[in-house]
C-alpha cells in the first residue's frame, strides 16, 4: 500500500487490532484492543509493498503483510529502507498494468540503466463521478522518489499483473526475483526464504487451489471498517474481463468461519464490515449449511457491535429481491448497492456477453426503487466497446437519465489479453472513447449535483473517519456510502457515529454541521 506503517506484532493479533491507533492525520487514538505479543519469528527483515486497483487487492495486501509480519517481517515506508519491495498489482485495463512497468522501471539497478529515464506519464486510467475520491490521490506521481533497487533487494510482483505475464516479467524487468499470484500468497514466506538461500527466480502461480486465501493475522489498514473477503475469483466470463484468468474460478468461504471472523472483529473494536468479491452475491456457502448471500448479510448483520455491513461487487444476475429484503430487515445493511450495469445497450451487453438486458438490469433496480428504505445505487460503465454505435452510446445515456444512479465509475474500454473482446471488429478510436467518456461524465455530475442538492436540511449519521487540518472539519461516510464533510467544534471525533445536518451539497460530496453525537 502507498501509505504503510511500520508496526509491532502487538497490533495484530488475532484477526488483525485496528490499527491501534492512527488516525487519518496521523493522530493518535487509544488502542481499542491489546491482545499481546506473538513469537516475531527470527527474519528481522523489512519489507516494502504497495498496492494498485481494486479493494480486492488492498485487503489481499492487507493479508499478505499480516502473513510477513507473523512471520518477523517488519513493514517499512519506503521501497528504500526495504529489504525486499513488493508490487502488489491491477491488469484490469491497460494503463493499470504499464503503470507498474513504470513503477518497477524506477528500481532498474544501475547497471541495467543504459542511459533509459523512469517513465513518469500520467496514469490516472479511472474516471470517476463518484462520492469517495480516495483512491484519486492513492500512488499520485509527485508522491514518489525514484530508488535503485541494487543492494541485494528482493523485487517482487504480486497480483493480477504477476498472474496474467507470468514468468514473461522476468524478461521486462530482469531485476524482479519473485512472481506470485493472489492464489499462492500464503507460499511467499517459503518463496523470499528461497530467494534468499540462493535460488535466482520463484515464482507462485498456481490458480487451481480451492482454497480462499484465509489467513491468521491480517494487517488492516483502516482501524473502523474491516474488509472480508468471501468469495474469490469468477466464473461470469465477461467478453472483456481478465479476472477469470488473473484470480482463476469462484471459491467461496465457509458462512461458519465468515461468521467467526465477523464476531473476533466486532470484539477488536471494529463497528463496520465489508464483505467483498468480484461477484459477492454469487457467494455459494460451500459447508452443509448453505446459507444464501442474503441470509449471510442478515447473520453478519446480527453480530454484536456491528454497525454497518456493506458489500460489493454485486452482479445484476445473481441479485434478487431477497437481498433488498435482507436490507429492508437489518438497519445495520447500508443503504448502498454497487451494481455495475457497463453499457445501457442490449446489444452491447450481449457482446459482452453480461448474461442480462437492460430491461433485465432495470427490473433489479425496480426492486431496489420498490424498497422500503432508499437505497443509493452506484455502477461501473464501459465506454467504447468494440462495435458501439453511437445509438447505443445513446442508450448508455439514457439509462443513467433512467436510473439517476448516486455514483458512476466510467471507463474507456481496454482491449485485454486472452479476452474475447480483443478479437472483435469495429474497435472504437480513442479519441472517440474519450470523448464518449467526457459526455456520459458530465451528464453523471448533473444527475448527482441535483440528487445531492435535494438532501440538504436531512441529517445523517456518519461515521466519522477523517479529520482535516482546518480547525474544526472533519469528514465521514453516511450509511449510503455519501462523503460528509462537516463542522464540530469537538476534540476528538475519529471512529464514532455522529448525526450531521446537510447544509449545503456538491456532485461528490456533501457538506453539513454535527448536530448530535452518540
Ligand atoms: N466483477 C465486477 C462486475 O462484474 O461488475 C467488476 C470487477 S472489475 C475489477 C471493475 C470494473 O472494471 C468493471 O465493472 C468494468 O467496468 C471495468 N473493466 C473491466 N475490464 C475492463 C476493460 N477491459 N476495459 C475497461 N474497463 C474494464
Ligand atoms: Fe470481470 Fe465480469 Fe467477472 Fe466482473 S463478472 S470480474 S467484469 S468477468
Amino acid at each position: 500500500m502507498g501509505k504503510s506503517f511500520d508496526i509491532g506484532l502487538e497490533r495484530l493479533m488475532g484477526i488483525g487490532v485496528p490499527g491501534i491507533g492512527e488516525t487519518q492525520e496521523g493522530g493518535v487514538k487509544p488502542p481499542l484492543h491489546d491482545a499481546g505479543r506473538q513469537d516475531a519469528g527470527a527474519t528481522g527483515s523489512t519489507f516494502y509493498l504497495e498496492t494498485f486497483g481494486c479493494q480486492m487487492n488492498d485487503h489481499d495486501s492487507e493479508k499478505v503483510a499480516g502473513v510477513l509480519l507473523g512471520r518477523g517481517y517488519r513493514q517499512v515506508e519506503t521501497p528504500e529502507a526495504a529489504k525486499v519491495i513488493l508490487y502488489n498489482t491491477c491488469s484490469i485495463r491497460e494503463k493499470a498494468a504499464q503503470k507498474v512497468f513504470s513503477r518497477l522501471g524506477e528500481l532498474r539497478p544501475a547497471d541495467e540503466q543504459h542511459g533509459k529515464s523512469s517513465n513518469r506519464e500520467d496514469t490516472e486510467e479511472e474516471h470517476k463521478v463518484h462520492r469517495d475520491g480516495r483512491a484519486l490521490e492513492k500512488n499520485h506521481p509527485s508522491q514518489r522518489k525514484i530508488v535503485n533497487a541494487g543492494g541485494g533487494k528482493i523485487i517482487g510482483v504480486l497480483g493480477c499483473v504477476a498472474q496474467q505475464e507470468g514468468e514473461g516479467i522476468f524478461e521486462r524487468a530482469p531485476w524482479v526475483s519473485l512472481v506470485c499470484g493472489s492464489a499462492s500468497y500464503r507460499k511467499l514466506p517459503q518463496l523470499i526464504a528461497e530467494l534468499e538461500a540462493g535460488n535466482r527466480r520463484v515464482t507462485g502461480l498456481d490458480t487451481d487451489t480451492d482454497e480462499t486465501f484465509e489467513t491468521e493475522i491480517t494487517r488492516r489498514d483502516n482501524p473502523w471498517r474491516a474488509y472480508l473477503t468471501i468469495i474469490e475469483g469468477c466464473d461470469k466470463a465477461c467478453s472483456y474481463c481478465v479476472v477469470p484468468f488473473t484470480r482463476g474460478p469462484e471459491r467461496s468461504r465457509t458462512s461458519a468461519s465468515i461468521l467467526e471472523e465477523v464476531r473476533r472483529l466486532a470484539e477488536a473494536g471494529y463497528s463496520e464490515v465489508q464483505l467483498l468479491g468480484q461477484t459477492v452475491n454469487s457467494y455459494a456457502d460451500p459447508s452443509a449449511r448453505k446459507m444464501r448471500f442474503s441470509e449471510l448479510l442478515a447473520a453478519v448483520a446480527e453480530v454484536r457491535g456491528i454497525r454497518r455491513v456493506r458489500f460489493t461487487t454485486s452482479h445484476p444476475r445473481d441479485f434478487g429481491k431477497d437481498i433488498v429484503e435482507a436490507i429492508e430487515a437489518h438497519p445495520t445493511i447500508c443503504d448502498h448497492v454497487h451494481l455495475p450495469v457497463q453499457s445501457g445497450s442490449t446489444a452491447v451487453l450481449r457482446a459482452m456477453a453480461r448474461t442480462y438486458s437492460r430491461e433485465e438490469y432495470l427490473e433489479k433496480i425496480a426492486l431496489m426503487k420498490a424498497a422500503r428504505r432508499p437505497i443509493s445505487i452506484t455502477t461501473d460503465m464501459i465506454v467504447g466497446f468494440p462495435g458501439e454505435t453511437e445509438k447505443d452510446f445513446e442508450e448508455t445515456l439514457t439509462l443513467l437519465d433512467e436510473v439517476q444512479y448516486d455514483g458512476v465509475f466510467a471507463f474507456k474500454y481496454s482491449p485485454r489479453p486472452n479476452t474475447p473482446s480483443l478479437k472483435m471488429a469495429d474497435a472504437i478510436p480513442e479519441e472517440e472513447k474519450g470523448r464518449r467518456l467526457a459526455i456520459l461524465m458530465d451528464r453523471q455530475r448533473e444527475i448527482q449535483r441535483v440528487r445531492n442538492e435535494r438532501l440538504v436540511g436531512e441529517t445523517f449519521e456518519v461515521l466519522v473517519d477523517g479529520k482535516s487540518r482546518r480547525e474544526s472539519q472533519w469528514s465521514g461516510h453516511t450509511s449510503s456510502n455519501r462523503v460528509v464533510n462537516f463542522t464540530s467544534p469537538e476534540r476528538e471525533l475519529l471512529g464514532d457515529y455522529v448525526q450531521v445536518k446537510v447544509v449545503s451539497a456538491m456532485p461528490n460530496s456533501l457538506v453539513g454541521d454535527m448536530v448530535g453525537r452518540e
